[in-house]
């Protein structure tokens, strides 16, 4: 069987990477899966362990970095967040295409050992910093601090764009996963 392709969507926190990856795994003729990661974050309402992230210990987290269980991780506003190697390859090696949605500095672990044939890298912007910021308050979820520091952290990870074989803008949900549908189905020709 033909191994599944490694999908890397990066963004700033609040560009909508959730609610496009929804959007782009309802088409069955995709083939995809969702990496599940691994945080230290503590979880949202209605984040079910196991299905959004796996959500573990800071000790757990470091015991993991140690056994090499991660293909890339980073410290991202106060928390650990890491893609497993085991969760990934099982996927990928039953033929699955498989979404691993993450910030800038794991996308670049990634990236910079990417041979470029079974993968590819897209990285989602946002119509503007205000409209970015809209965003995160309306998930009401983060403290004022937490705002601050997710804003000042996206305007450093949208310089890093460039790193990307793609860059979309996210203006709706359904405008921005059909281009990246038609990424992914353009690559898998
Ligand atoms: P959140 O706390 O909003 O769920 O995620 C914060 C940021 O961490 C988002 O940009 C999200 O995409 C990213 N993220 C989620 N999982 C991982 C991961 O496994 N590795 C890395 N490097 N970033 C991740």
């Amino acid at each position: 069987m033909k191994k599944g392709l490694l999908i890397i969507i990066s963004g700033p926190s609040g560009v909508g990477k959730g609610t496009v990856r929804q959007f782009i795994m309802n088409d069955p003729s995709l083939n995809l899966a969702f990496s599940v990661s691994c945080t230290t974050r503590a979880p949202r309402a209605g984040e079910v362990n196991g299905r959004e992230y796996f959500f573990i210990s800071k000790e757990e987290f470091e015991k993991y970095i140690k056994e090499e269980r991660f293909l890339e991780h980073a410290y991202f506003c106060g928390n650990y967040y890491g893609t497993l190697i085991d969760f990934v390859d099982k996927l990928r090696n039953e033929g699955k295409n498989v979404i691993v949605e993450i910030e800038t500095n794991g996308a670049k672990q990634i990236i910079s050992k990417l041979n470029g044939s079974d993968e590819l890298s897209i990285f989602i912007v946002p119509p503007s910093l205000e409209e970015l910021e809209k965003r995160i308050r309306g998930r009401k979820t983060e403290t004022e601090d937490v705002i601050k520091q997710r804003m000042d952290k996206a305007k450093e990870e949208l310089k890093l764009q460039s790193l990307y074989d793609f860059v979309i803008q996210n203006i709706t949900p359904e405008q921005c996963g059909k281009e990246i549908k038609q990424i992914i189905k353009n690559k898998l020709k």
